[in-house]
């Protein structure tokens, strides 16, 4: 069979989305073409563990989604996404009974971070202070296309001169060396730290600091939101959207080739034999090393990109335990059960520990967990009185030992997966005694299963690439290619493989739409000057 479209987007993610609602907004007829049997990429709720609990598969907490102007642009309330805030976005407990964490008042945040040292309120002011004078510049730089002049002159002009130097200084900081700079007790410095390993830093990397920061700043001013009944809903009201403005998602749909002639795109193929001729554009929501080794033919490909993509890193791997519940957690703290987020580690030091034994390519013996607890935030997705959790923490891509005595390898056949788990649940034992009483049912997602749901989860990565400075802005995905244009003319990568990389804000396909929407003007040569760019010749 084969079809035309003015643009067919290849992946149903949230840059997908929205790259295809911004291009069908334009007037575009757009159709999405996506490998698994439903929309949403690593945006997917459903029923995991028992009848009634409703899981958030892989993403969950959405801060970026109110504060990125993408997401904003599509105006998902008015297509029946509810947002629902935690009382507390984020809290950092630990066994002695301590609690650090972000309330939607900052007052309390600073009460809070204060207990742990004085002048840690003081401190918590200043630092939010920082964050109300550079945030709003530095996420409107961070949110636009390559390289952000505009947003970097408005950081520059809220800043002055001197300030800009000293954020210059402070945007390079180990969140380590930002927490003991700035505070004098570990409340504080856990909370940043725990939010810098959101991505896959180590304490002790230059830039985790400023990524704790924003994060942390984000939490404060826009809270950890969650989509009523489910991450599903968020890509729902993007699908509902888009067939409101006449585009379409097709599922069950792989695409195994972007067709190229002379040049430029003509469209794709299908697993299934089919061809679809994009008139005007194709745009990619898959990984760098998919769009460059697996989906376009070598020859359309410069070898300088062939080369660099030989370097190209993807994040650790993860593991996830999704957990139906008796109740509420029996968290030592009691501030804990009003939070959304909650993090868990004892300390900077057992941070550093576990991402050292990363590095090390071990699987950590205390694992860092990310968790997430929706009873008091959102009715809706468990039966009354009962809670709907889920940890996630980080292991190697490529096993070479265990930190922890069980021996575990990286096959994650069912004993590892089993033993695993149980160690994810030790650790919140320590912070909520009794836990593992209330425990119903559980489900496990290993690094494999991750992929198996979203091939640009590769190995179960999740930011498409490695988000440290080596990878990052002008470096991302690769040296050269910081945009969405790509060396084939009318062919875009729209995932998070792009500047500004992992997370639901939608900014990677919104500016990949707004590239081939700009192509059509005068900028028509663009990609050509970027072939040229990228087999190494003077534009
Ligand atoms: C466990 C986990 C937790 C996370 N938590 C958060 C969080 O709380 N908050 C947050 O903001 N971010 C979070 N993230 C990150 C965030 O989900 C991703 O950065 C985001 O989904 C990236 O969007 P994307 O559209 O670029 O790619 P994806 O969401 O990965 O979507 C890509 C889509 O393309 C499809 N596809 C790929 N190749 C093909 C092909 N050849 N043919 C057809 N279809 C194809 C895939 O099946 C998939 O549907 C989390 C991610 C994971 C995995």
């Amino acid at each position: 069979m084969s079809s035309r479209r003015d643009a067919v987007v290849v992946g149903a993610g949230p840059n997908g989305l929205v790259a295809a609602n911004v291009l069908a907004g334009a007037g575009w007829e757009v159709e999405v073409l996506e490998a698994q049997p439903e929309p949403g990429g690593a945006v997917r709720s459903g029923e995991l563990t028992l009848p009634g609990f409703v899981h958030d598969r892989f993403s969950s907490f959405y801060p970026l989604g109110l504060a990125s102007p993408a997401m904003q642009a599509m105006d998902l309330t008015a297509h029946g996404l509810r947002w629902r805030q935690p009382e507390v976005p984020v809290a950092h407990p630990a066994s002695d009974g301590s609690v650090a964490y972000v309330s939607r008042d900052p007052a309390e945040t600073a009460a809070a971070l204060g207990r742990f040292a004085d002048g840690d309120d003081d401190a918590w002011r200043r630092m939010y202070g920082l964050w109300q004078r550079a945030g709003g510049p530095l996420r409107d730089a961070l949110f636009s296309p390559f390289p952000p002049v505009r947003g970097g002159l408005r950081l520059a002009g809220a800043l002055g001169a001197r300030g800009t130097l000293d954020f210059a200084r402070f945007g390079l900081l180990p969140v380590r060396r930002l927490g003991e700079e700035w505070f004098g007790g570990e409340g504080a410095r856990r909370l940043l730290a725990g939010n810098a390993l959101h991505a896959d830093f180590s304490p002790e990397q230059p830039g985790s600091g400023v990524y704790g920061w924003v994060l942390v700043g984000m939490a404060q001013e826009y809270g950890f939101p969650v989509a009523e009944g489910g991450s599903g809903q968020l890509t729902a009201a993007l699908v509902r959207r888009l067939e409101s403005r006449g585009g379409r998602v097709t599922c069950d749909t792989r695409v195994t080739e972007v067709v190229v002639e002379r040049g430029r795109t003509r469209g794709v193929r299908t697993a299934g034999g089919d061809a679809i001729t994009a008139r005007r554009a194709v745009l990619a929501d898959v990984s760098a090393p998919a769009l460059y080794l697996d989906l376009l033919d070598r020859a359309h490909v410069p070898a300088r990109v062939l080369a660099a993509l030989e370097r190209f890193q993807f994040g650790n791997s993860t593991f996830k335990v999704d957990w139906a519940l008796d109740g509420p957690i029996p968290w030592l703290a009691e501030e804990t059960g009003a939070a959304g987020t909650v993090h868990i580690a004892e300390s900077v030091d057992a941070l550093t520990r576990a991402t050292t034994e990363l590095i090390l390519r071990e699987v950590p013996a205390e694992p860092f967990l990310v968790c997430g607890q929706y009873a008091r935030t959102d009715p809706t997705r468990q039966p009354e009185g009962k809670e709907t959790f889920w940890s996630y923490t980080h292991v190697p891509q490529d096993v070479r030992g265990d930190a922890g005595p069980e021996g575990l390898t990286g096959r994650w056949d069912e004993r590892e997966r089993e033993a695993f788990a149980d160690r994810v649940a030790k650790q919140i034992e320590r912070v909520a005694p009794g836990f593992r009483d209330r425990v119903l049912a559980r489900h496990v997602t290993a690094p494999a299963d991750f992929e198996a749901q979203d091939d640009n989860l590769r190995g179960g990565a999740l930011n498409g690439g490695t988000a440290q400075l080596h990878q990052q802005l002008v470096f991302r995905p690769i040296p050269g290619l910081a945009r969405a244009e790509t060396p084939v003319r009318g062919l875009y990568l729209a995932s998070s493989a792009i500047h500004p990389g992992g997370g639901v804000h939608g900014a990677c396909g919104y500016n990949a739409a707004r590239a081939a929407l700009r192509a059509r003007g005068p900028a028509r040569h663009a990609a050509g000057r970027l072939a040229r760019a990228a087999a190494g010749r003077a534009v």
